[in-house]
């Protein structure tokens, strides 16, 4: 799953970026209002992180711009500023959730996953399908009663793929969720790791559909 970051300090930002891809996420940087408004209206994440105070184009325009154009976007709104004229300002304009600095890496994480579980609508982030059963916060494959022990990417791969069975992913979506902006990607990258995956999980439970993509199906 992959993540917009907004945010110009670039130790925070530092932080904050590995902080997330340590709990599996795919994270685009970017470092000032402009650049995030750009990659916000084009490109597909399942969640905005957005400091306010960003040069070039504040955090409250980029959302406001955002709600203009009617993106749906979850947006988590990252502030120094703990003001409630801040807070009021950033819900009005549409922030689904709000974060004062300084925060820990580990509620950023949760507050994330909050959003992303609120968006989906599901209840509980824990995807199923027939005997398969992945738990995003504990990072946990398990099929039949048993842990699969996956890489981080395999993991992303069917993280992506169980959040709508039976529909097929292109491969190129396959390589935008697992790969940040800075990322080197070889070309059967995606290839190689989908393979690991079906050994790891045996049976037929990632179809290739040729030419189109992959999709997960209870076999
Ligand atoms: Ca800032």
């Amino acid at each position: 799953m992959k993540l917009l970051l907004a945010e110009d300090d670039p130790m925070i930002g530092e932080s904050m970026q590995q902080g997330l891809r340590q709990a599996g996420f795919a994270v685009d940087w970017a470092r000032d209002g402009a650049a995030a408004e750009l990659a916000a209206t084009t490109g597909d994440y399942a969640v905005l992180v957005l400091d306010i105070g960003l040069p070039r184009k504040d955090g409250l325009t980029v959302l406001k711009r955002l709600r203009q154009a009617e993106r749906a976007l979850p947006v988590l709104v990252v502030t120094a500023r703990d003001t409630v004229a801040d807070r009021v300002a950033g819900l009005n304009l549409g922030a689904d959730d709000y974060l004062v600095k300084p925060f820990d890496l580990d509620e950023l994480v949760a507050r994330v996953r909050a959003l992303l579980r609120r968006h989906s609508g599901r209840g509980q982030n824990e995807m199923r399908l027939g005997a398969l059963s992945l738990d995003p916060d504990r990072r946990e494959v398990i099929l039949a009663d048993q842990v699969i022990a996956l890489s981080q990417r395999e993991f992303s791969l069917l993280e992506a793929l169980m959040a709508r069975p039976g529909t097929v992913v292109s491969r190129e979506s396959l390589e935008e969720c697992l790969y940040g902006w800075e990322e080197e990607v070889s070309s059967n990258a995606i290839e190689v790791h989908l393979h690991n995956l079906r050994r790891k999980l045996g049976g037929n439970w990632i179809r290739n559909v040729r030419g189109v993509g992959y999709k997960v199906v209870a076999p």
